[in-house]
Protein backbone atom coordinates (compact mmCIF):
# COMPACT_ATOMS: atom_id res chain seq x y z
CA UNK A 1 0.00 0.00 0.00
CA UNK A 2 0.96 3.64 -0.48
CA UNK A 3 2.51 5.74 2.56
CA UNK A 4 -0.85 6.71 4.43
CA UNK A 5 0.81 10.00 4.75
CA UNK A 6 -0.19 10.81 0.99
CA UNK A 7 -3.69 10.22 1.35
CA UNK A 8 -6.08 13.48 2.20
CA UNK A 9 -9.26 13.41 4.46
CA UNK A 10 -11.91 11.92 2.08
CA UNK A 11 -9.50 8.53 1.26
CA UNK A 12 -8.38 8.66 4.72
CA UNK A 13 -12.19 8.77 6.30
CA UNK A 14 -13.15 6.15 3.39
CA UNK A 15 -10.22 4.05 3.91
CA UNK A 16 -10.80 3.53 7.68
CA UNK A 17 -14.53 3.21 6.81
CA UNK A 18 -14.39 -0.11 4.50
CA UNK A 19 -11.74 -0.93 6.59
CA UNK A 20 -8.73 -0.77 4.28
CA UNK A 21 -6.62 0.14 7.47
CA UNK A 22 -7.57 1.22 11.02
CA UNK A 23 -7.49 5.23 11.97
CA UNK A 24 -4.08 4.20 14.10
CA UNK A 25 -2.29 3.35 11.30
CA UNK A 26 -3.14 6.48 9.34
CA UNK A 27 -2.32 8.78 13.03
CA UNK A 28 1.26 6.71 13.52
CA UNK A 29 1.94 7.18 9.98
CA UNK A 30 1.08 11.13 10.54
CA UNK A 31 3.05 10.84 13.80
CA UNK A 32 5.76 10.05 12.52
CA UNK A 33 6.34 12.34 9.72
CA UNK A 34 5.19 15.16 12.56
CA UNK A 35 8.61 14.08 14.77
CA UNK A 36 10.87 13.90 11.81
CA UNK A 37 9.88 17.73 10.44
CA UNK A 38 11.16 19.14 13.15
CA UNK A 39 13.55 21.79 10.39
CA UNK A 40 10.04 23.21 9.21
CA UNK A 41 8.89 24.51 12.55
CA UNK A 42 5.44 24.05 11.42
CA UNK A 43 4.29 22.64 15.09
CA UNK A 44 4.29 24.91 18.11
CA UNK A 45 2.99 21.91 20.15
CA UNK A 46 2.77 18.14 19.19
CA UNK A 47 -0.26 16.35 20.65
CA UNK A 48 0.30 12.37 19.33
CA UNK A 49 -1.74 11.45 22.64
CA UNK A 50 -4.96 13.12 21.20
CA UNK A 51 -4.65 12.10 17.78
CA UNK A 52 -4.07 8.83 18.94
CA UNK A 53 -7.06 8.81 21.30
CA UNK A 54 -9.32 9.71 18.68
CA UNK A 55 -8.16 7.21 16.25
CA UNK A 56 -8.42 4.23 18.99
CA UNK A 57 -12.21 5.52 19.28
CA UNK A 58 -12.52 5.77 15.69
CA UNK A 59 -11.54 1.89 15.34
CA UNK A 60 -13.16 0.87 18.24
CA UNK A 61 -16.27 2.22 17.19
CA UNK A 62 -15.78 0.51 13.52
CA UNK A 63 -14.93 -2.93 15.17
CA UNK A 64 -18.42 -2.74 16.97
CA UNK A 65 -20.31 -2.48 13.98
CA UNK A 66 -20.97 1.52 14.91
CA UNK A 67 -21.62 4.02 11.74
CA UNK A 68 -18.49 6.30 12.16
CA UNK A 69 -18.34 10.11 12.37
CA UNK A 70 -18.03 12.20 9.32
CA UNK A 71 -14.30 12.73 9.89
CA UNK A 72 -13.93 9.36 12.30
CA UNK A 73 -10.31 8.09 11.47
CA UNK A 74 -8.92 11.70 10.48
CA UNK A 75 -5.97 13.75 12.05
CA UNK A 76 -5.52 17.31 11.40
CA UNK A 77 -3.27 20.06 12.44
CA UNK A 78 -4.67 22.87 14.77
CA UNK A 79 -3.72 26.66 14.05
CA UNK A 80 -2.77 28.04 17.76
CA UNK A 81 -5.47 30.88 17.20
CA UNK A 82 -7.81 28.45 18.41
CA UNK A 83 -7.94 27.61 21.88
CA UNK A 84 -7.66 24.20 22.72
CA UNK A 85 -8.81 22.78 26.23
CA UNK A 86 -5.81 21.55 28.19
CA UNK A 87 -3.26 22.15 25.66
CA UNK A 88 -0.97 25.59 25.58
CA UNK A 89 -2.36 28.06 23.48
CA UNK A 90 -0.33 31.34 22.70
CA UNK A 91 -1.22 32.73 19.16
CA UNK A 92 2.75 32.25 18.51
CA UNK A 93 3.13 35.22 21.39
CA UNK A 94 5.13 35.47 24.32
CA UNK A 95 2.60 37.01 25.60
CA UNK A 96 0.77 34.03 26.45
CA UNK A 97 3.27 31.74 26.94
CA UNK A 98 2.35 29.25 29.16
CA UNK A 99 -1.34 29.98 28.75
CA UNK A 100 -3.43 26.56 28.77
CA UNK A 101 -7.22 27.54 28.16
CA UNK A 102 -9.87 26.15 30.20
CA UNK A 103 -11.85 25.73 27.42
CA UNK A 104 -11.95 24.16 23.89
CA UNK A 105 -13.14 26.58 20.86
CA UNK A 106 -16.42 25.95 18.91
CA UNK A 107 -14.55 25.03 15.85
CA UNK A 108 -12.47 22.85 17.12
CA UNK A 109 -14.59 21.55 19.59
CA UNK A 110 -17.31 20.93 16.27
CA UNK A 111 -13.71 18.66 14.18
CA UNK A 112 -13.39 16.62 17.69
CA UNK A 113 -17.29 16.10 17.60
CA UNK A 114 -17.20 15.10 14.07
CA UNK A 115 -14.28 12.33 14.88
CA UNK A 116 -11.39 14.13 14.20
CA UNK A 117 -8.10 13.58 16.22
CA UNK A 118 -5.37 16.79 16.93
CA UNK A 119 -1.56 15.62 15.69
CA UNK A 120 -0.69 19.27 17.41
CA UNK A 121 -0.81 23.39 17.24
CA UNK A 122 0.69 24.88 14.65
CA UNK A 123 3.09 27.80 14.61
CA UNK A 124 1.75 30.86 12.80
CA UNK A 125 2.45 34.96 12.39
CA UNK A 126 2.00 36.21 15.91
CA UNK A 127 -1.55 36.90 16.77
CA UNK A 128 -2.16 35.95 13.17
CA UNK A 129 -0.69 39.40 12.08
CA UNK A 130 1.63 38.72 8.97
CA UNK A 131 2.09 37.91 5.84
CA UNK A 132 5.24 35.43 6.00
CA UNK A 133 5.15 33.99 9.24
CA UNK A 134 8.27 35.91 10.08
CA UNK A 135 6.22 37.33 13.47
CA UNK A 136 5.75 34.33 15.55
CA UNK A 137 7.73 34.90 18.54
CA UNK A 138 8.89 31.12 18.07
CA UNK A 139 10.91 31.12 14.77
CA UNK A 140 9.60 31.09 11.37
CA UNK A 141 8.07 28.56 9.66
CA UNK A 142 10.21 27.38 6.95
CA UNK A 143 7.89 26.27 3.66
CA UNK A 144 8.81 22.67 1.94
CA UNK A 145 9.25 23.97 -0.95
CA UNK A 146 12.65 25.03 -2.74
CA UNK A 147 13.17 26.63 -5.56
CA UNK A 148 14.04 24.16 -8.73
CA UNK A 149 17.51 25.89 -9.48
CA UNK A 150 19.65 24.63 -6.76
CA UNK A 151 18.95 28.06 -4.65
CA UNK A 152 18.70 26.70 -0.89
CA UNK A 153 17.26 29.72 0.54
CA UNK A 154 14.57 29.35 2.82
CA UNK A 155 10.98 30.45 1.93
CA UNK A 156 8.47 31.83 3.51
CA UNK A 157 5.10 29.17 3.64
CA UNK A 158 3.01 32.71 3.61
CA UNK A 159 1.06 33.75 6.23
CA UNK A 160 -0.72 34.20 8.78
CA UNK A 161 -1.37 30.04 8.87
CA UNK A 162 1.87 29.33 7.75
CA UNK A 163 2.09 26.32 10.04
CA UNK A 164 -0.95 25.30 8.41
CA UNK A 165 0.61 25.66 5.11
CA UNK A 166 4.29 23.92 5.56
CA UNK A 167 2.32 21.09 7.65
CA UNK A 168 -0.32 20.28 4.89
CA UNK A 169 2.09 20.40 2.40
CA UNK A 170 4.67 18.39 3.97
CA UNK A 171 2.32 15.66 4.59
CA UNK A 172 2.74 16.39 8.37
CA UNK A 173 -0.90 16.38 8.30
CA UNK A 174 -3.52 15.92 5.84
CA UNK A 175 -5.44 19.12 6.48
CA UNK A 176 -5.71 21.98 9.02
CA UNK A 177 -7.24 24.57 10.14
CA UNK A 178 -6.61 28.43 9.33
CA UNK A 179 -8.03 31.93 10.34
CA UNK A 180 -8.57 34.18 7.56
CA UNK A 181 -8.66 37.84 8.09
CA UNK A 182 -7.03 39.30 5.40
CA UNK A 183 -5.84 36.69 3.30
CA UNK A 184 -4.71 33.99 5.65
CA UNK A 185 -5.64 30.96 4.56
CA UNK A 186 -5.59 31.75 0.68
CA UNK A 187 -2.44 33.45 0.70
CA UNK A 188 -0.25 30.64 2.50
CA UNK A 189 -2.15 27.60 0.45
CA UNK A 190 -1.07 29.91 -2.92
CA UNK A 191 2.11 29.87 -1.72
CA UNK A 192 2.76 25.77 -1.10
CA UNK A 193 0.62 24.41 -3.29
CA UNK A 194 -2.52 23.35 -1.34
CA UNK A 195 -6.29 24.44 -1.30
CA UNK A 196 -7.84 26.62 1.25
CA UNK A 197 -11.19 28.66 1.92
CA UNK A 198 -12.84 31.04 3.84
CA UNK A 199 -15.99 30.62 3.82
CA UNK A 200 -18.45 33.65 4.47
CA UNK A 201 -18.00 36.05 7.55
CA UNK A 202 -20.33 34.35 10.51
CA UNK A 203 -19.95 30.55 8.79
CA UNK A 204 -17.57 29.76 11.38
CA UNK A 205 -17.87 30.60 15.33
CA UNK A 206 -15.34 32.79 16.41
CA UNK A 207 -16.28 31.59 20.24
CA UNK A 208 -12.36 30.68 21.57
CA UNK A 209 -10.85 31.76 18.43
CA UNK A 210 -8.22 34.49 20.02
CA UNK A 211 -9.68 37.20 18.42
CA UNK A 212 -7.27 39.62 15.78
CA UNK A 213 -9.89 41.80 13.90
CA UNK A 214 -13.62 40.72 15.26
CA UNK A 215 -15.78 41.95 12.34
CA UNK A 216 -13.09 40.02 9.94
CA UNK A 217 -11.67 36.54 11.62
CA UNK A 218 -13.26 33.52 10.11
CA UNK A 219 -11.90 30.14 10.65
CA UNK A 220 -11.75 28.10 7.60
CA UNK A 221 -9.63 24.63 6.14
CA UNK A 222 -6.65 23.71 4.61
CA UNK A 223 -6.59 20.67 2.88
CA UNK A 224 -4.63 19.28 -0.32
CA UNK A 225 -8.15 19.22 -2.28
CA UNK A 226 -11.56 21.16 -2.64
CA UNK A 227 -13.46 17.57 -1.69
CA UNK A 228 -11.71 17.82 1.65
CA UNK A 229 -11.74 21.57 2.21
CA UNK A 230 -15.79 20.86 1.56
CA UNK A 231 -15.72 18.04 4.27
CA UNK A 232 -13.68 19.55 7.36
CA UNK A 233 -15.78 23.33 6.47
CA UNK A 234 -18.74 21.30 6.90
CA UNK A 235 -17.66 20.15 10.23
CA UNK A 236 -16.25 23.32 11.38
CA UNK A 237 -19.39 25.46 10.30
CA UNK A 238 -22.96 26.03 12.33
CA UNK A 239 -24.82 28.72 14.18
CA UNK A 240 -23.33 29.43 17.77
CA UNK A 241 -25.18 31.01 20.45
CA UNK A 242 -21.94 32.35 22.17
CA UNK A 243 -20.92 34.24 19.34
CA UNK A 244 -22.86 37.01 18.25
CA UNK A 245 -22.11 37.70 14.33
CA UNK A 246 -22.35 34.08 13.90
CA UNK A 247 -24.91 33.18 11.16
CA UNK A 248 -28.11 31.36 12.04
CA UNK A 249 -28.36 28.85 9.18
CA UNK A 250 -28.26 25.39 8.65
CA UNK A 251 -24.53 23.68 7.16
CA UNK A 252 -25.07 22.82 3.47
CA UNK A 253 -23.94 18.98 2.89
CA UNK A 254 -20.94 20.89 0.59
CA UNK A 255 -19.17 17.64 -0.38
CA UNK A 256 -22.84 16.04 -1.71
CA UNK A 257 -22.95 19.22 -4.09
CA UNK A 258 -19.43 19.25 -5.72
CA UNK A 259 -19.64 19.69 -9.10
CA UNK A 260 -16.94 20.71 -11.46
CA UNK A 261 -19.83 21.57 -14.54
CA UNK A 262 -19.88 25.34 -14.64
CA UNK A 263 -22.67 25.44 -17.51
CA UNK A 264 -24.98 28.45 -17.19
CA UNK A 265 -22.42 29.70 -14.57
CA UNK A 266 -20.83 33.37 -15.60
CA UNK A 267 -17.45 34.04 -14.08
CA UNK A 268 -16.22 37.77 -13.75
CA UNK A 269 -12.85 39.02 -14.00
CA UNK A 270 -12.31 42.05 -12.30
CA UNK A 271 -9.93 44.66 -14.27
CA UNK A 272 -8.51 46.10 -11.55
CA UNK A 273 -6.77 42.85 -10.21
CA UNK A 274 -4.39 43.48 -13.26
CA UNK A 275 -2.16 45.39 -10.72
CA UNK A 276 1.25 46.96 -11.69
CA UNK A 277 4.38 44.63 -11.62
CA UNK A 278 2.55 41.35 -11.54
CA UNK A 279 5.05 38.90 -13.00
CA UNK A 280 3.86 37.69 -16.51
CA UNK A 281 3.79 33.91 -15.13
CA UNK A 282 1.28 35.58 -12.77
CA UNK A 283 -1.11 37.18 -15.63
CA UNK A 284 -0.60 33.85 -17.81
CA UNK A 285 -1.82 31.59 -15.02
CA UNK A 286 -5.04 33.92 -14.56
CA UNK A 287 -5.50 33.67 -18.35
CA UNK A 288 -4.87 30.29 -18.15
CA UNK A 289 -7.76 29.91 -15.87
CA UNK A 290 -10.08 32.03 -17.67
CA UNK A 291 -9.76 29.34 -20.23
CA UNK A 292 -10.23 26.52 -18.11
CA UNK A 293 -13.64 28.19 -16.81
CA UNK A 294 -14.72 28.54 -20.26
CA UNK A 295 -13.67 24.90 -21.02
CA UNK A 296 -16.48 24.07 -17.72
CA UNK A 297 -19.03 25.27 -19.45
CA UNK A 298 -18.99 28.95 -17.97
CA UNK A 299 -19.27 32.35 -19.60
CA UNK A 300 -17.07 35.15 -18.72
CA UNK A 301 -17.27 38.78 -18.50
CA UNK A 302 -15.14 41.08 -17.34
CA UNK A 303 -16.15 43.41 -14.27
CA UNK A 304 -15.03 46.41 -12.52
CA UNK A 305 -14.54 47.14 -8.79
CA UNK A 306 -13.33 50.34 -8.62
CA UNK A 307 -12.72 50.86 -4.82
CA UNK A 308 -9.77 47.93 -5.44
CA UNK A 309 -7.16 50.60 -4.62
CA UNK A 310 -8.41 52.06 -1.45
CA UNK A 311 -9.29 48.00 -0.04
CA UNK A 312 -5.66 47.58 1.70
CA UNK A 313 -5.21 51.19 3.44
CA UNK A 314 -8.76 50.64 4.72
CA UNK A 315 -7.96 47.53 5.88
CA UNK A 316 -4.75 48.36 7.38
CA UNK A 317 -6.80 51.17 9.10
CA UNK A 318 -9.99 48.49 10.54
CA UNK A 319 -7.96 46.02 11.30
CA UNK A 320 -5.31 47.45 13.57
CA UNK A 321 -8.01 49.28 15.20
CA UNK A 322 -10.03 46.34 16.43
CA UNK A 323 -6.62 44.39 17.34
CA UNK A 324 -5.79 47.17 19.56
CA UNK A 325 -9.09 47.25 21.00
CA UNK A 326 -8.85 43.52 21.63
CA UNK A 327 -5.04 43.34 22.66
CA UNK A 328 -5.91 45.05 25.88
CA UNK A 329 -6.95 42.59 27.57
CA UNK A 330 -3.19 41.14 27.76
CA UNK A 331 -2.38 43.22 30.45
CA UNK A 332 -0.47 40.60 32.61
CA UNK A 333 -2.81 40.08 34.89
CA UNK A 334 -5.47 37.23 33.47
CA UNK A 335 -3.37 35.38 30.94
CA UNK A 336 0.23 33.94 30.04
CA UNK A 337 3.24 36.46 30.50
CA UNK A 338 3.56 38.87 34.00
CA UNK A 339 6.17 41.36 33.96
CA UNK A 340 6.17 42.71 37.50
CA UNK A 341 9.54 45.04 37.91
CA UNK A 342 11.49 44.91 41.69
CA UNK A 343 8.40 48.16 43.36
CA UNK A 344 6.37 48.25 40.20
CA UNK A 345 3.03 49.41 40.27
CA UNK A 346 0.05 48.49 38.21
CA UNK A 347 0.86 50.56 35.35
CA UNK A 348 4.49 49.61 35.54
CA UNK A 349 3.17 46.12 35.29
CA UNK A 350 1.05 46.55 32.56
CA UNK A 351 3.54 48.60 30.42
CA UNK A 352 6.59 46.07 31.45
CA UNK A 353 4.28 42.90 30.44
CA UNK A 354 3.00 44.23 27.07
CA UNK A 355 7.07 45.93 26.06
CA UNK A 356 7.90 42.03 26.36
CA UNK A 357 5.18 40.26 25.24
CA UNK A 358 4.39 41.45 21.99
CA UNK A 359 6.24 41.88 19.22
CA UNK A 360 7.35 44.22 17.16
CA UNK A 361 4.55 43.33 14.29
CA UNK A 362 1.89 43.29 17.05
CA UNK A 363 3.32 46.43 18.74
CA UNK A 364 2.99 48.44 15.51
CA UNK A 365 -0.73 47.28 14.93
CA UNK A 366 -2.10 48.49 18.16
CA UNK A 367 0.24 51.92 17.76
CA UNK A 368 -1.91 52.19 14.49
CA UNK A 369 -4.87 50.95 15.81
CA UNK A 370 -4.80 53.53 18.78
CA UNK A 371 -3.85 56.73 16.54
CA UNK A 372 -7.11 55.95 13.79
CA UNK A 373 -9.31 55.86 16.62
CA UNK A 374 -7.89 58.59 18.79
CA UNK A 375 -10.15 61.74 18.98
CA UNK A 376 -8.90 64.00 17.35
CA UNK A 377 -7.69 61.45 13.92
CA UNK A 378 -11.27 58.74 14.24
CA UNK A 379 -13.26 60.26 11.93
CA UNK A 380 -10.29 61.41 9.32
CA UNK A 381 -8.90 57.42 9.45
CA UNK A 382 -11.20 55.03 10.67
CA UNK A 383 -14.66 56.46 9.87
CA UNK A 384 -13.54 57.08 6.50
CA UNK A 385 -12.08 53.39 6.35
CA UNK A 386 -15.55 52.26 7.37
CA UNK A 387 -16.98 54.10 4.53
CA UNK A 388 -14.73 52.66 1.97
CA UNK A 389 -15.47 49.32 3.40
CA UNK A 390 -18.89 50.10 2.34
CA UNK A 391 -17.76 51.27 -1.08
CA UNK A 392 -15.81 47.76 -1.52
CA UNK A 393 -19.11 45.75 -0.60
CA UNK A 394 -20.95 48.13 -3.20
CA UNK A 395 -18.80 46.94 -5.38
CA UNK A 396 -18.88 43.59 -5.12
CA UNK A 397 -22.90 43.37 -4.78
CA UNK A 398 -22.87 44.98 -8.40
CA UNK A 399 -20.46 42.59 -9.43
CA UNK A 400 -22.57 39.87 -9.06
CA UNK A 401 -25.70 40.99 -10.82
CA UNK A 402 -23.68 40.37 -13.52
CA UNK A 403 -21.25 37.07 -12.73
CA UNK A 404 -22.14 33.88 -10.23
CA UNK A 405 -18.21 33.87 -9.06
CA UNK A 406 -14.88 35.83 -9.43
CA UNK A 407 -11.92 34.86 -10.57
CA UNK A 408 -8.39 36.52 -9.80
CA UNK A 409 -4.95 35.07 -8.66
CA UNK A 410 -4.64 34.67 -5.05
CA UNK A 411 -1.12 36.90 -4.47
CA UNK A 412 0.72 38.90 -6.26
CA UNK A 413 3.75 36.84 -5.98
CA UNK A 414 5.09 33.11 -5.44
CA UNK A 415 6.54 32.47 -1.91
CA UNK A 416 9.26 34.87 -1.65
CA UNK A 417 12.73 34.11 0.32
CA UNK A 418 12.65 34.31 4.33
CA UNK A 419 13.89 37.88 5.29
CA UNK A 420 12.89 39.31 1.65
CA UNK A 421 10.50 41.83 3.00
CA UNK A 422 10.86 41.43 6.79
CA UNK A 423 12.71 45.44 6.65
CA UNK A 424 9.73 47.13 4.98
CA UNK A 425 6.06 46.54 6.30
CA UNK A 426 4.48 48.24 3.41
CA UNK A 427 5.96 45.62 1.17
CA UNK A 428 4.63 43.31 3.15
CA UNK A 429 1.03 44.54 3.38
CA UNK A 430 1.22 45.00 -0.65
CA UNK A 431 1.41 40.65 -1.04
CA UNK A 432 -2.29 40.79 0.43
CA UNK A 433 -3.61 43.13 -2.35
CA UNK A 434 -5.87 40.73 -3.65
CA UNK A 435 -7.46 38.62 -0.74
CA UNK A 436 -8.05 41.82 0.91
CA UNK A 437 -10.95 43.24 -0.19
CA UNK A 438 -13.48 40.11 -0.17
CA UNK A 439 -12.33 39.75 3.45
CA UNK A 440 -13.83 43.67 3.94
CA UNK A 441 -16.96 42.48 1.92
CA UNK A 442 -17.39 39.64 4.00
CA UNK A 443 -17.37 36.80 0.95
CA UNK A 444 -16.31 33.15 0.75
CA UNK A 445 -13.30 32.99 -1.38
CA UNK A 446 -10.96 30.11 -2.14
CA UNK A 447 -7.29 29.56 -3.38
CA UNK A 448 -6.98 26.07 -5.37
CA UNK A 449 -3.00 25.63 -7.01
CA UNK A 450 -2.97 26.72 -10.63
CA UNK A 451 0.90 25.90 -11.57
CA UNK A 452 4.34 26.86 -10.79
CA UNK A 453 6.37 29.42 -11.72
CA UNK A 454 9.59 29.19 -13.54
CA UNK A 455 11.66 28.59 -10.34
CA UNK A 456 9.12 25.29 -9.78
CA UNK A 457 7.10 27.00 -7.16
CA UNK A 458 3.27 26.93 -6.57
CA UNK A 459 0.41 29.79 -7.88
CA UNK A 460 -2.73 29.94 -6.91
CA UNK A 461 -5.94 30.59 -8.49
CA UNK A 462 -8.73 32.69 -6.24
CA UNK A 463 -12.20 32.07 -6.51
CA UNK A 464 -14.86 34.51 -4.75
CA UNK A 465 -18.40 34.23 -4.44
CA UNK A 466 -21.63 36.10 -3.24
CA UNK A 467 -22.14 35.79 0.37
CA UNK A 468 -23.29 32.04 1.34
CA UNK A 469 -22.45 31.28 -2.02
CA UNK A 470 -19.40 28.62 -0.85
CA UNK A 471 -21.10 26.05 -2.69
CA UNK A 472 -20.24 27.95 -6.22
CA UNK A 473 -17.17 28.69 -5.00
CA UNK A 474 -15.75 25.48 -4.16
CA UNK A 475 -17.60 24.18 -7.50
CA UNK A 476 -15.57 26.65 -9.60
CA UNK A 477 -12.36 25.58 -7.32
CA UNK A 478 -13.09 22.32 -8.51
CA UNK A 479 -13.62 22.82 -11.86
CA UNK A 480 -9.77 25.03 -11.98
CA UNK A 481 -8.27 21.66 -10.04
CA UNK A 482 -9.97 19.10 -12.58
CA UNK A 483 -8.23 20.96 -15.18
CA UNK A 484 -4.87 22.12 -13.50
CA UNK A 485 -4.24 18.53 -12.39
CA UNK A 486 -1.53 19.88 -10.24
CA UNK A 487 0.48 17.33 -8.87
CA UNK A 488 3.79 19.11 -8.03
CA UNK A 489 5.20 18.41 -4.43
CA UNK A 490 8.19 19.47 -2.71
CA UNK A 491 10.83 16.55 -1.88
CA UNK A 492 11.69 16.10 1.36
CA UNK A 493 14.86 17.91 2.59
CA UNK A 494 14.35 18.49 5.94
N1 LIG B 1 -1.51 39.50 6.12
C1 LIG B 1 -2.66 40.15 6.66
C2 LIG B 1 -2.30 40.88 7.93
O1 LIG B 1 -1.18 40.84 8.29
C3 LIG B 1 -3.77 39.16 6.89
C4 LIG B 1 -3.61 38.38 8.13
C5 LIG B 1 -4.75 37.45 8.38
O2 LIG B 1 -5.57 37.20 7.50
N2 LIG B 1 -4.81 36.99 9.61
O3 LIG B 1 -3.12 41.48 8.56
Amino acid sequence: MSDLTDLGVAAIRDGVRAGSFSACDVADAFIVNVSKAKALNAFLVETPEHAIAAATAADTARAAGETLKALAGVPIGMKDLFCTNGVVTTAASRILEGFVPPYESRVSQNLWDAGAGMLGKLNMDQFAMGSSNETSAFGNVISPWRRANGDTAPLAPGGSSGGSSSAVAARLCPAATGTDTGGSIRQPAAFTGITGIKPTYGRCSRWGTIAFASSLDQAGPMARDVRDCAILLEAMAGFDARDATSLKLDVPQWEAGLSGDLSGKRVGIPKEYRVDGMPAEIEALWQQGIDWMKDAGAEIVEISLPHTKYALPAYYIIAPAEASSNLARYDGVRYGLRDLPEGAGLQDMYAATRAEGFGDEVKRRILIGTYVLSAGFYDAYYTQAQKVRALIARDFEQAFERCDVLLTPTAPSAAFALGEKQADPIAMYLNDVFTVPSSLAGLPAMSVPGGLDKDGLPLGLQIIGRPLDEQGVLNAGLAIEQRAGFVARPGVWW
